[in-house]
Protein backbone atom coordinates (compact mmCIF):
# COMPACT_ATOMS: atom_id res chain seq x y z
CA UNK A 1 0.00 0.00 0.00
CA UNK A 2 1.37 3.79 -0.83
CA UNK A 3 -1.12 7.15 -0.59
CA UNK A 4 -0.27 9.85 -2.72
CA UNK A 5 -1.40 13.53 -1.53
CA UNK A 6 -2.81 15.98 -4.43
CA UNK A 7 -5.41 19.00 -4.27
CA UNK A 8 -8.44 18.21 -2.54
CA UNK A 9 -11.86 18.84 -4.94
CA UNK A 10 -13.95 17.21 -2.43
CA UNK A 11 -17.04 14.79 -2.82
CA UNK A 12 -16.13 12.53 -0.06
CA UNK A 13 -14.80 9.56 0.52
CA UNK A 14 -14.98 6.65 -2.43
CA UNK A 15 -13.30 3.01 -2.60
CA UNK A 16 -13.32 1.34 -5.92
CA UNK A 17 -11.14 -0.07 -8.81
CA UNK A 18 -8.83 1.88 -10.79
CA UNK A 19 -8.96 2.33 -14.79
CA UNK A 20 -6.11 4.14 -15.77
CA UNK A 21 -7.32 6.17 -18.94
CA UNK A 22 -4.22 6.70 -21.26
CA UNK A 23 -4.69 9.60 -23.28
CA UNK A 24 -3.91 7.76 -26.91
CA UNK A 25 -6.82 4.81 -26.17
CA UNK A 26 -9.28 6.93 -24.68
CA UNK A 27 -11.62 5.14 -26.68
CA UNK A 28 -10.79 1.51 -25.19
CA UNK A 29 -13.86 0.25 -23.52
CA UNK A 30 -12.93 -1.56 -20.18
CA UNK A 31 -15.61 -3.78 -18.13
CA UNK A 32 -15.62 -7.12 -16.80
CA UNK A 33 -17.81 -9.91 -18.29
CA UNK A 34 -19.47 -12.48 -16.17
CA UNK A 35 -17.88 -16.01 -15.29
CA UNK A 36 -20.35 -17.56 -18.16
CA UNK A 37 -19.24 -15.26 -20.90
CA UNK A 38 -15.74 -15.24 -20.96
CA UNK A 39 -15.35 -18.25 -23.52
CA UNK A 40 -17.80 -16.38 -25.76
CA UNK A 41 -15.11 -13.37 -25.10
CA UNK A 42 -12.46 -15.01 -25.74
CA UNK A 43 -13.89 -16.24 -29.29
CA UNK A 44 -14.47 -12.46 -30.30
CA UNK A 45 -10.67 -11.73 -29.31
CA UNK A 46 -9.79 -14.77 -31.68
CA UNK A 47 -12.53 -14.08 -34.42
CA UNK A 48 -10.61 -10.21 -34.64
CA UNK A 49 -7.25 -11.32 -34.23
CA UNK A 50 -8.11 -13.96 -37.20
CA UNK A 51 -9.64 -11.04 -39.17
CA UNK A 52 -6.69 -8.81 -38.86
CA UNK A 53 -4.47 -11.66 -39.99
CA UNK A 54 -6.62 -12.57 -43.11
CA UNK A 55 -6.42 -8.20 -43.57
CA UNK A 56 -2.17 -8.41 -43.49
CA UNK A 57 -2.11 -11.46 -45.88
CA UNK A 58 -4.33 -9.73 -48.01
CA UNK A 59 -2.00 -6.28 -48.06
CA UNK A 60 0.99 -8.94 -47.91
CA UNK A 61 -0.46 -10.68 -51.21
CA UNK A 62 -1.53 -7.34 -52.76
CA UNK A 63 2.14 -5.36 -52.77
CA UNK A 64 3.16 -4.07 -55.93
CA UNK A 65 6.29 -5.68 -57.46
CA UNK A 66 8.36 -2.24 -56.92
CA UNK A 67 7.54 -1.62 -53.43
CA UNK A 68 10.07 -1.36 -50.83
CA UNK A 69 11.59 -4.58 -49.57
CA UNK A 70 10.54 -3.08 -46.26
CA UNK A 71 7.32 -3.20 -46.62
CA UNK A 72 6.98 -6.38 -46.95
CA UNK A 73 9.33 -7.13 -43.52
CA UNK A 74 6.85 -4.88 -41.82
CA UNK A 75 3.87 -7.05 -42.73
CA UNK A 76 5.65 -9.69 -41.82
CA UNK A 77 6.66 -8.06 -38.01
CA UNK A 78 3.18 -7.46 -37.70
CA UNK A 79 1.68 -10.78 -38.41
CA UNK A 80 4.24 -12.00 -36.02
CA UNK A 81 3.59 -9.98 -33.52
CA UNK A 82 -0.03 -11.08 -33.97
CA UNK A 83 1.15 -14.25 -33.28
CA UNK A 84 3.23 -13.53 -30.45
CA UNK A 85 1.90 -15.63 -27.22
CA UNK A 86 3.22 -12.58 -25.14
CA UNK A 87 0.23 -10.51 -26.86
CA UNK A 88 -2.55 -12.91 -28.16
CA UNK A 89 -2.28 -15.75 -25.27
CA UNK A 90 -1.24 -13.27 -22.74
CA UNK A 91 -4.59 -11.22 -23.65
CA UNK A 92 -6.85 -14.63 -23.33
CA UNK A 93 -5.67 -15.36 -20.10
CA UNK A 94 -6.74 -11.87 -19.02
CA UNK A 95 -10.25 -12.61 -20.29
CA UNK A 96 -9.84 -15.85 -18.60
CA UNK A 97 -8.52 -14.75 -15.44
CA UNK A 98 -9.96 -11.37 -14.38
CA UNK A 99 -12.58 -11.46 -16.50
CA UNK A 100 -11.65 -8.44 -18.82
CA UNK A 101 -13.41 -8.00 -21.91
CA UNK A 102 -11.25 -8.25 -25.05
CA UNK A 103 -10.27 -4.41 -25.60
CA UNK A 104 -9.23 -4.15 -22.31
CA UNK A 105 -7.15 -7.37 -22.47
CA UNK A 106 -5.53 -6.82 -25.62
CA UNK A 107 -4.74 -2.83 -24.86
CA UNK A 108 -3.16 -4.02 -21.52
CA UNK A 109 -0.80 -6.66 -23.29
CA UNK A 110 -0.26 -4.34 -25.65
CA UNK A 111 1.15 -1.30 -23.36
CA UNK A 112 2.93 -3.92 -21.33
CA UNK A 113 5.00 -4.91 -24.50
CA UNK A 114 5.24 -1.71 -26.03
CA UNK A 115 6.88 -0.31 -22.28
CA UNK A 116 9.64 -3.12 -22.51
CA UNK A 117 10.50 -2.40 -25.93
CA UNK A 118 10.77 1.46 -25.37
CA UNK A 119 13.44 0.13 -22.83
CA UNK A 120 15.82 -1.14 -25.13
CA UNK A 121 19.16 0.61 -25.93
CA UNK A 122 18.78 -0.39 -29.27
CA UNK A 123 16.80 1.98 -31.74
CA UNK A 124 15.50 -0.59 -33.53
CA UNK A 125 14.57 -2.48 -31.00
CA UNK A 126 12.40 0.58 -29.57
CA UNK A 127 10.48 1.17 -32.78
CA UNK A 128 9.17 -2.49 -32.74
CA UNK A 129 7.12 -1.52 -29.54
CA UNK A 130 5.06 1.06 -31.45
CA UNK A 131 4.90 -1.78 -33.92
CA UNK A 132 3.21 -3.43 -31.10
CA UNK A 133 0.64 -0.29 -30.89
CA UNK A 134 0.01 -0.54 -34.36
CA UNK A 135 -1.14 -3.87 -34.47
CA UNK A 136 -3.26 -3.96 -31.56
CA UNK A 137 -4.78 -0.82 -32.77
CA UNK A 138 -6.07 -2.92 -35.52
CA UNK A 139 -7.66 -5.73 -33.55
CA UNK A 140 -9.06 -3.04 -31.22
CA UNK A 141 -10.52 -1.31 -34.70
CA UNK A 142 -11.51 -5.18 -35.47
CA UNK A 143 -13.30 -5.87 -31.72
CA UNK A 144 -15.26 -2.38 -32.50
CA UNK A 145 -16.70 -4.03 -35.88
CA UNK A 146 -18.41 -6.60 -33.31
CA UNK A 147 -21.59 -5.61 -31.52
CA UNK A 148 -20.39 -6.64 -28.30
CA UNK A 149 -17.24 -4.71 -28.11
CA UNK A 150 -18.57 -0.86 -29.47
CA UNK A 151 -19.82 -0.16 -25.33
CA UNK A 152 -19.04 3.69 -25.17
CA UNK A 153 -16.30 5.21 -23.05
CA UNK A 154 -17.33 4.84 -19.65
CA UNK A 155 -20.44 2.43 -20.02
CA UNK A 156 -18.22 -0.22 -18.16
CA UNK A 157 -18.22 -0.86 -14.57
CA UNK A 158 -17.72 1.90 -11.66
CA UNK A 159 -14.28 2.73 -11.44
CA UNK A 160 -12.24 5.57 -10.20
CA UNK A 161 -10.79 7.40 -13.66
CA UNK A 162 -7.19 7.68 -13.33
CA UNK A 163 -5.53 10.15 -15.87
CA UNK A 164 -2.85 12.67 -16.83
CA UNK A 165 -5.48 14.94 -17.94
CA UNK A 166 -9.05 14.70 -18.76
CA UNK A 167 -10.46 17.45 -21.28
CA UNK A 168 -13.70 19.10 -19.37
CA UNK A 169 -15.56 17.88 -22.29
CA UNK A 170 -14.42 13.62 -22.29
CA UNK A 171 -15.35 13.85 -18.87
CA UNK A 172 -19.22 14.28 -19.47
CA UNK A 173 -18.86 11.05 -20.88
CA UNK A 174 -17.29 9.03 -18.21
CA UNK A 175 -21.00 8.74 -16.34
CA UNK A 176 -20.00 5.61 -14.54
CA UNK A 177 -17.18 7.26 -12.63
CA UNK A 178 -16.84 6.98 -9.04
CA UNK A 179 -14.44 9.67 -8.36
CA UNK A 180 -11.21 11.01 -10.52
CA UNK A 181 -7.84 10.99 -10.16
CA UNK A 182 -5.85 13.14 -11.67
CA UNK A 183 -1.98 14.57 -12.22
CA UNK A 184 -2.51 17.90 -13.40
CA UNK A 185 -5.08 20.80 -12.72
CA UNK A 186 -6.19 22.90 -9.56
CA UNK A 187 -8.64 23.38 -7.58
CA UNK A 188 -10.70 25.57 -9.87
CA UNK A 189 -9.44 24.23 -12.78
CA UNK A 190 -12.99 22.87 -15.33
CA UNK A 191 -12.10 19.22 -15.11
CA UNK A 192 -12.41 19.92 -10.56
CA UNK A 193 -15.43 21.85 -11.77
CA UNK A 194 -17.14 19.19 -13.41
CA UNK A 195 -16.43 16.31 -11.28
CA UNK A 196 -17.86 18.45 -8.61
CA UNK A 197 -20.83 18.90 -10.83
CA UNK A 198 -20.90 15.31 -11.32
CA UNK A 199 -21.15 14.94 -7.35
CA UNK A 200 -17.69 12.16 -7.55
CA UNK A 201 -14.79 12.39 -5.24
CA UNK A 202 -11.63 13.96 -6.93
CA UNK A 203 -8.15 14.40 -6.00
CA UNK A 204 -5.91 16.80 -8.76
CA UNK A 205 -2.78 17.71 -9.19
CA UNK A 206 -1.10 14.70 -8.34
CA UNK A 207 1.90 15.12 -10.29
CA UNK A 208 2.50 11.16 -11.89
CA UNK A 209 -0.88 9.17 -10.04
CA UNK A 210 -1.49 8.08 -13.33
CA UNK A 211 2.04 6.27 -14.05
CA UNK A 212 1.88 4.81 -10.20
CA UNK A 213 -1.56 3.15 -10.31
CA UNK A 214 -2.10 0.18 -12.18
CA UNK A 215 -5.36 -0.80 -14.23
CA UNK A 216 -7.93 -2.66 -11.69
CA UNK A 217 -5.88 -2.00 -8.73
CA UNK A 218 -8.37 -1.26 -5.22
CA UNK A 219 -8.00 2.53 -4.39
CA UNK A 220 -9.49 4.71 -1.21
CA UNK A 221 -9.98 7.78 -2.82
CA UNK A 222 -10.36 10.80 0.07
CA UNK A 223 -11.72 14.04 -1.99
CA UNK A 224 -11.75 16.26 0.97
CA UNK A 225 -8.72 15.78 2.22
CA UNK A 226 -6.97 15.56 -1.29
CA UNK A 227 -5.54 11.89 -0.50
CA UNK A 228 -5.30 8.55 -3.08
CA UNK A 229 -4.27 5.35 -0.90
CA UNK A 230 -3.27 2.92 -3.50
CA UNK A 231 -3.87 -0.83 -2.90
CA UNK A 232 -4.48 -0.69 0.92
CA UNK A 233 -4.64 -3.45 3.23
CA UNK A 234 -7.81 -4.52 4.78
CA UNK A 235 -7.08 -2.36 8.28
CA UNK A 236 -7.55 0.55 6.10
CA UNK A 237 -10.69 -0.33 4.50
CA UNK A 238 -12.06 -0.97 7.39
CA UNK A 239 -11.47 2.79 8.72
CA UNK A 240 -12.11 4.18 5.82
CA UNK A 241 -15.62 2.36 5.72
CA UNK A 242 -16.28 3.85 8.52
CA UNK A 243 -15.47 7.34 7.85
CA UNK A 244 -17.61 6.87 4.35
CA UNK A 245 -20.29 5.64 6.61
CA UNK A 246 -20.00 8.64 9.04
CA UNK A 247 -20.15 11.05 5.78
CA UNK A 248 -23.69 9.49 4.59
CA UNK A 249 -25.16 10.47 8.02
CA UNK A 250 -23.86 13.97 7.77
CA UNK A 251 -25.56 14.37 4.30
CA UNK A 252 -28.63 12.82 6.11
CA UNK A 253 -28.56 15.89 8.45
CA UNK A 254 -27.95 18.26 6.09
CA UNK A 255 -30.83 17.25 4.30
CA UNK A 256 -33.60 18.08 7.13
CA UNK A 257 -32.42 21.97 5.76
CA UNK A 258 -33.53 21.41 3.10
CA UNK A 259 -36.83 23.08 3.46
CA UNK A 260 -36.09 25.59 6.18
CA UNK A 261 -36.28 29.30 4.90
CA UNK A 262 -32.67 30.68 4.28
CA UNK A 263 -32.20 33.52 6.40
CA UNK A 264 -29.27 34.86 8.76
CA UNK A 265 -29.65 34.70 12.74
CA UNK A 266 -30.52 38.20 12.59
CA UNK A 267 -33.21 37.68 9.79
CA UNK A 268 -31.42 38.80 6.71
CA UNK A 269 -33.08 36.86 3.54
CA UNK A 270 -29.98 35.00 0.86
CA UNK A 271 -30.77 33.19 -1.70
CA UNK A 272 -28.55 30.27 -2.85
CA UNK A 273 -28.66 29.65 -6.43
CA UNK A 274 -26.84 26.63 -8.01
CA UNK A 275 -24.32 26.52 -11.17
CA UNK A 276 -25.15 24.01 -13.93
CA UNK A 277 -22.99 22.97 -16.85
CA UNK A 278 -26.09 20.79 -18.64
CA UNK A 279 -30.12 21.60 -18.91
CA UNK A 280 -30.85 18.70 -17.32
CA UNK A 281 -29.02 20.06 -14.29
CA UNK A 282 -31.29 22.29 -13.35
CA UNK A 283 -34.38 19.68 -12.24
CA UNK A 284 -31.56 18.34 -9.79
CA UNK A 285 -30.79 21.60 -8.68
CA UNK A 286 -34.23 22.81 -8.09
CA UNK A 287 -34.62 19.52 -5.64
CA UNK A 288 -31.47 20.16 -4.04
CA UNK A 289 -33.42 23.20 -2.52
CA UNK A 290 -31.94 25.74 -5.10
CA UNK A 291 -33.76 29.00 -5.34
CA UNK A 292 -32.30 29.48 -8.95
CA UNK A 293 -29.62 28.70 -11.66
CA UNK A 294 -27.00 31.65 -10.60
CA UNK A 295 -24.87 30.36 -13.67
CA UNK A 296 -25.47 28.09 -16.87
CA UNK A 297 -22.04 27.45 -18.20
CA UNK A 298 -23.56 27.72 -21.63
CA UNK A 299 -20.17 25.96 -23.22
CA UNK A 300 -21.00 22.66 -22.35
CA UNK A 301 -23.28 22.58 -25.20
CA UNK A 302 -20.67 23.32 -27.56
CA UNK A 303 -17.78 21.13 -26.34
CA UNK A 304 -17.31 17.33 -27.65
CA UNK A 305 -18.92 18.16 -30.86
CA UNK A 306 -17.17 19.56 -34.53
CA UNK A 307 -20.40 21.50 -35.93
CA UNK A 308 -21.90 24.38 -33.62
CA UNK A 309 -25.68 23.80 -32.00
CA UNK A 310 -27.87 25.80 -34.32
CA UNK A 311 -30.83 28.04 -32.67
CA UNK A 312 -33.50 25.88 -32.25
CA UNK A 313 -30.92 23.09 -30.59
CA UNK A 314 -29.97 25.80 -28.10
CA UNK A 315 -33.20 26.92 -27.29
CA UNK A 316 -34.37 23.59 -26.35
CA UNK A 317 -31.46 22.73 -24.49
CA UNK A 318 -32.01 26.37 -22.81
CA UNK A 319 -36.33 25.90 -22.33
CA UNK A 320 -34.95 22.61 -20.43
CA UNK A 321 -33.18 24.44 -17.97
CA UNK A 322 -36.29 27.14 -17.31
CA UNK A 323 -38.76 24.38 -17.40
CA UNK A 324 -36.68 22.12 -14.39
CA UNK A 325 -36.52 25.18 -12.80
CA UNK A 326 -40.43 25.83 -12.81
CA UNK A 327 -40.59 29.76 -12.39
CA UNK A 328 -37.45 30.00 -10.96
CA UNK A 329 -34.38 32.14 -13.05
CA UNK A 330 -32.13 30.98 -14.72
CA UNK A 331 -29.06 33.03 -15.38
CA UNK A 332 -27.53 31.91 -18.97
CA UNK A 333 -23.99 32.52 -19.29
CA UNK A 334 -22.97 33.43 -22.80
CA UNK A 335 -20.18 30.97 -24.30
CA UNK A 336 -17.26 30.92 -22.52
CA UNK A 337 -14.89 29.26 -24.74
CA UNK A 338 -11.17 29.82 -24.57
CA UNK A 339 -8.35 28.92 -21.99
CA UNK A 340 -9.07 25.42 -21.00
CA UNK A 341 -12.42 24.78 -22.73
CA UNK A 342 -12.35 24.28 -26.26
CA UNK A 343 -14.35 22.89 -29.02
CA UNK A 344 -13.42 19.28 -30.68
CA UNK A 345 -10.36 19.86 -32.47
CA UNK A 346 -9.39 23.24 -31.85
CA UNK A 347 -7.25 22.79 -29.36
CA UNK A 348 -5.66 26.49 -28.37
CA UNK A 349 -2.78 27.73 -30.95
CA UNK A 350 -2.80 31.31 -29.02
CA UNK A 351 0.70 32.22 -26.99
CA UNK A 352 -1.82 32.23 -23.65
CA UNK A 353 -5.00 31.38 -24.12
CA UNK A 354 -6.56 32.77 -20.58
CA UNK A 355 -5.18 36.12 -21.84
CA UNK A 356 -6.00 35.57 -25.28
CA UNK A 357 -9.71 35.47 -27.15
CA UNK A 358 -11.71 33.73 -24.51
CA UNK A 359 -15.31 34.59 -23.43
CA UNK A 360 -17.02 37.80 -24.51
CA UNK A 361 -14.01 38.44 -26.60
CA UNK A 362 -14.31 35.66 -28.84
CA UNK A 363 -18.80 36.16 -29.31
CA UNK A 364 -17.46 40.13 -29.97
CA UNK A 365 -14.84 38.29 -32.72
CA UNK A 366 -17.30 35.97 -34.07
CA UNK A 367 -20.66 38.10 -34.30
CA UNK A 368 -23.06 35.98 -36.12
CA UNK A 369 -22.38 32.65 -33.73
CA UNK A 370 -22.98 34.72 -30.59
CA UNK A 371 -26.16 36.24 -32.49
CA UNK A 372 -27.66 32.95 -32.67
CA UNK A 373 -26.95 32.32 -29.20
CA UNK A 374 -28.58 35.38 -27.79
CA UNK A 375 -31.76 34.57 -30.17
CA UNK A 376 -31.72 31.18 -28.83
CA UNK A 377 -31.80 32.79 -24.73
CA UNK A 378 -34.32 35.52 -25.93
CA UNK A 379 -36.56 32.62 -26.88
CA UNK A 380 -36.49 30.44 -24.14
CA UNK A 381 -36.68 33.71 -21.67
CA UNK A 382 -40.73 33.14 -23.14
CA UNK A 383 -41.19 30.02 -20.79
CA UNK A 384 -40.05 31.76 -17.25
CA UNK A 385 -37.90 34.36 -15.70
CA UNK A 386 -33.86 34.03 -17.80
CA UNK A 387 -31.11 36.52 -17.23
CA UNK A 388 -27.96 36.80 -19.57
CA UNK A 389 -24.86 36.81 -18.09
CA UNK A 390 -21.50 38.52 -19.67
CA UNK A 391 -18.44 36.60 -19.00
CA UNK A 392 -14.61 38.06 -18.75
CA UNK A 393 -15.67 41.59 -19.04
CA UNK A 394 -12.84 44.42 -18.60
CA UNK A 395 -13.88 47.34 -21.36
CA UNK A 396 -16.96 48.73 -20.72
CA UNK A 397 -17.51 49.07 -24.58
CA UNK A 398 -17.68 45.03 -24.46
CA UNK A 399 -21.10 45.81 -22.56
CA UNK A 400 -22.11 48.14 -25.17
CA UNK A 401 -21.01 46.34 -28.08
CA UNK A 402 -23.30 42.94 -26.41
CA UNK A 403 -26.11 45.34 -25.90
CA UNK A 404 -25.88 46.45 -30.01
CA UNK A 405 -26.19 43.21 -30.94
CA UNK A 406 -28.58 42.14 -28.15
CA UNK A 407 -31.20 44.68 -29.58
CA UNK A 408 -30.54 43.28 -33.40
CA UNK A 409 -31.59 39.77 -31.89
CA UNK A 410 -34.35 41.45 -30.63
CA UNK A 411 -35.39 42.99 -33.60
CA UNK A 412 -35.30 39.71 -35.72
CA UNK A 413 -37.11 37.89 -33.51
CA UNK A 414 -39.77 40.57 -33.86
CA UNK A 415 -39.74 40.06 -37.27
CA UNK A 416 -40.03 36.75 -37.29
CA UNK A 417 -43.04 36.93 -34.78
CA UNK A 418 -40.92 35.05 -32.13
CA UNK A 419 -42.14 35.93 -28.38
CA UNK A 420 -39.78 37.06 -25.67
CA UNK A 421 -39.42 38.68 -22.15
CA UNK A 422 -38.52 42.59 -23.58
CA UNK A 423 -36.79 43.22 -20.68
CA UNK A 424 -34.66 40.04 -19.97
CA UNK A 425 -32.31 41.23 -17.29
CA UNK A 426 -28.73 41.54 -18.40
CA UNK A 427 -25.59 40.89 -16.00
CA UNK A 428 -21.58 40.99 -16.28
CA UNK A 429 -19.22 39.05 -14.65
CA UNK A 430 -16.59 40.32 -12.81
CA UNK A 431 -13.67 38.15 -13.12
CA UNK A 432 -10.73 40.45 -14.42
CA UNK A 433 -9.54 43.17 -11.40
CA UNK A 434 -9.96 45.72 -13.85
CA UNK A 435 -13.81 44.88 -14.25
CA UNK A 436 -13.46 44.91 -10.21
CA UNK A 437 -12.32 48.48 -10.00
CA UNK A 438 -14.64 49.72 -12.87
CA UNK A 439 -17.89 47.85 -11.17
CA UNK A 440 -19.54 50.97 -10.54
CA UNK A 441 -18.94 52.07 -13.96
CA UNK A 442 -20.26 48.74 -15.33
CA UNK A 443 -22.82 48.22 -13.40
CA UNK A 444 -25.02 51.54 -14.21
CA UNK A 445 -25.62 49.77 -17.76
CA UNK A 446 -26.18 46.32 -16.29
CA UNK A 447 -29.13 44.87 -13.93
CA UNK A 448 -27.08 42.81 -12.29
CA UNK A 449 -23.43 41.46 -11.27
CA UNK A 450 -21.64 38.10 -11.21
CA UNK A 451 -18.60 37.65 -9.45
CA UNK A 452 -16.94 34.61 -10.99
CA UNK A 453 -14.07 34.20 -8.13
CA UNK A 454 -12.38 31.28 -9.68
CA UNK A 455 -10.96 34.02 -12.49
CA UNK A 456 -11.22 37.27 -10.57
CA UNK A 457 -8.33 35.36 -8.15
CA UNK A 458 -6.05 33.71 -11.32
CA UNK A 459 -6.12 37.61 -12.86
CA UNK A 460 -5.91 39.36 -9.83
CA UNK A 461 -2.56 36.78 -8.48
CA UNK A 462 -1.47 35.70 -12.00
CA UNK A 463 -1.73 32.11 -11.28
CA UNK A 464 -2.86 29.46 -13.97
CA UNK A 465 -5.77 28.20 -12.19
CA UNK A 466 -4.93 25.00 -14.07
CA UNK A 467 -1.61 24.88 -13.61
CA UNK A 468 -0.56 21.99 -10.60
CA UNK A 469 2.52 23.97 -10.61
CA UNK A 470 1.56 27.01 -9.19
CA UNK A 471 -1.71 25.32 -7.50
CA UNK A 472 -0.17 26.64 -3.81
CA UNK A 473 -0.17 29.92 -4.66
CA UNK A 474 -3.71 30.33 -5.78
CA UNK A 475 -4.89 32.06 -2.79
CA UNK A 476 -8.83 32.77 -2.75
CA UNK A 477 -8.26 34.64 0.98
CA UNK A 478 -5.12 36.65 -0.16
CA UNK A 479 -5.94 40.10 1.21
CA UNK A 480 -5.61 42.03 -2.95
CA UNK A 481 -8.31 39.14 -3.63
CA UNK A 482 -10.66 39.64 -0.67
CA UNK A 483 -10.59 44.11 -1.36
CA UNK A 484 -11.37 43.26 -4.66
CA UNK A 485 -14.39 41.00 -4.33
CA UNK A 486 -15.73 43.62 -1.24
CA UNK A 487 -15.21 46.43 -3.94
CA UNK A 488 -17.63 44.80 -6.32
CA UNK A 489 -20.11 43.79 -3.71
CA UNK A 490 -19.94 47.25 -2.32
CA UNK A 491 -20.65 48.78 -6.14
CA UNK A 492 -23.21 46.95 -6.73
CA UNK A 493 -25.43 47.46 -3.38
CA UNK A 494 -24.88 51.28 -3.82
CA UNK A 495 -26.51 51.29 -7.14
CA UNK A 496 -29.13 48.83 -5.77
CA UNK A 497 -28.35 46.11 -8.11
CA UNK A 498 -28.20 42.71 -7.16
CA UNK A 499 -25.11 41.17 -6.99
CA UNK A 500 -23.91 37.44 -6.43
CA UNK A 501 -20.73 35.22 -6.52
CA UNK A 502 -21.08 32.29 -8.65
CA UNK A 503 -17.25 31.19 -8.26
CA UNK A 504 -16.09 28.24 -6.39
CA UNK A 505 -15.66 30.31 -3.18
CA UNK A 506 -19.97 30.82 -2.77
CA UNK A 507 -19.86 26.78 -2.37
CA UNK A 508 -16.94 27.50 0.05
CA UNK A 509 -18.26 27.02 3.28
CA UNK A 510 -15.91 28.43 4.78
CA UNK A 511 -15.69 31.27 2.80
CA UNK A 512 -19.79 31.68 4.06
CA UNK A 513 -19.73 34.03 6.90
CA UNK A 514 -16.68 36.43 4.95
CA UNK A 515 -19.15 36.81 1.97
CA UNK A 516 -22.24 37.23 4.30
CA UNK A 517 -19.73 40.48 5.96
CA UNK A 518 -18.97 41.80 2.59
CA UNK A 519 -22.78 41.99 2.27
CA UNK A 520 -23.29 39.31 -0.07
CA UNK A 521 -27.07 38.02 -0.29
CA UNK A 522 -26.91 35.73 -3.69
CA UNK A 523 -24.58 32.87 -3.70
CA UNK A 524 -24.72 30.30 -6.77
CA UNK A 525 -22.54 27.10 -6.23
CA UNK A 526 -22.71 23.23 -7.24
CA UNK A 527 -25.61 21.92 -6.03
CA UNK A 528 -24.02 19.37 -3.91
CA UNK A 529 -22.74 22.72 -1.51
CA UNK A 530 -25.86 24.09 -0.79
CA UNK A 531 -27.07 22.48 2.47
CA UNK A 532 -23.71 22.85 4.24
CA UNK A 533 -23.69 26.69 3.27
CA UNK A 534 -27.04 27.27 4.19
CA UNK A 535 -26.06 25.80 7.47
CA UNK A 536 -23.82 27.86 7.93
CA UNK A 537 -26.04 31.09 6.71
CA UNK A 538 -28.39 29.73 9.09
CA UNK A 539 -25.51 30.01 12.37
CA UNK A 540 -24.57 33.66 11.45
CA UNK A 541 -25.41 36.96 12.29
CA UNK A 542 -24.88 39.32 9.45
CA UNK A 543 -24.61 42.62 10.90
CA UNK A 544 -21.98 41.87 13.30
CA UNK A 545 -19.88 39.35 11.27
CA UNK A 546 -20.60 43.61 9.21
CA UNK A 547 -18.29 44.68 11.69
CA UNK A 548 -15.50 42.12 11.58
CA UNK A 549 -15.26 41.80 7.74
CA UNK A 550 -14.83 45.46 7.49
CA UNK A 551 -12.29 45.16 10.40
CA UNK A 552 -10.37 42.46 8.36
CA UNK A 553 -10.56 44.20 5.05
CA UNK A 554 -8.42 47.07 6.71
CA UNK A 555 -5.57 44.60 7.15
CA UNK A 556 -3.24 43.95 4.09
CA UNK A 557 -1.12 41.62 6.06
CA UNK A 558 -2.26 38.23 4.99
CA UNK A 559 -0.93 36.70 8.39
CA UNK A 560 -3.12 39.12 10.30
CA UNK A 561 -6.14 38.43 7.88
CA UNK A 562 -5.96 34.56 8.10
CA UNK A 563 -6.03 34.45 12.05
CA UNK A 564 -9.15 36.91 11.23
CA UNK A 565 -10.43 34.62 8.98
CA UNK A 566 -10.39 31.67 11.23
CA UNK A 567 -11.89 33.09 13.66
CA UNK A 568 -14.95 34.20 11.75
CA UNK A 569 -14.73 30.21 10.84
CA UNK A 570 -14.64 28.87 13.87
CA UNK A 571 -16.95 30.74 16.74
CA UNK A 572 -19.61 28.72 17.16
CA UNK A 573 -22.10 30.98 16.61
CA UNK A 574 -20.78 34.68 15.04
CA UNK A 575 -21.62 37.58 17.36
C1 LIG B 1 -15.42 32.01 -12.34
O1 LIG B 1 -14.47 32.35 -13.05
O2 LIG B 1 -15.43 32.15 -11.10
C2 LIG B 1 -16.62 31.42 -12.95
C3 LIG B 1 -17.70 31.20 -12.25
O3 LIG B 1 -16.54 31.05 -14.27
P1 LIG B 1 -15.74 29.76 -14.79
O4 LIG B 1 -15.35 28.95 -13.60
O5 LIG B 1 -16.65 29.00 -15.70
O6 LIG B 1 -14.58 30.36 -15.51
MG1 LIG C 1 -14.77 32.42 -15.18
Amino acid sequence: MFSIHGTAIGGGIVIGRARVLESQRFDVARYHVSADEVQAEVQRLDAALAEVKSELDAVAEQLPDDAPAEASALLEVHAMILDDPMLAQAAREQILGNGWNAEWALASQADGLARQFEEFEDAYLRERGRDVQQVADRVLKALSGSDAGSRPLGAGDPAIFVAHDIAPGDMLSLRSALGFVIDLGGTTSHTAILARSMNVPAVVGLHCASELIEDDEWLILDGDNGLVLVAPDESVLSEYRHRQAASVLERRRLERLLNVPTRTLDGRPITLQANIELPEEAAVAREAGAAGIGLFRSEFLFMNRRELPGEDEQYEAYRTAVLGMAGAPVTIRSLDLGADKTLEGAASTAPNPALGQRAIRYCLAEPEMFMVQLRAILRASAHGPVRLLIPMLAHHHEIEQTMRLLDRARVQLRERGAVFDERMPVGGMIEVPAAALSAGLFVRRLDFLSIGTNDLIQYTLAIDRADHTVAALYDPFHPAVLRLIAMAIRAGRRAGKPVAVCGEMAGDHTATRLLLGMGLDTFSMHAASLLRVKRQVLLSDASQLALKVSRLLNSDDPVRVRAALARLREEPVAG
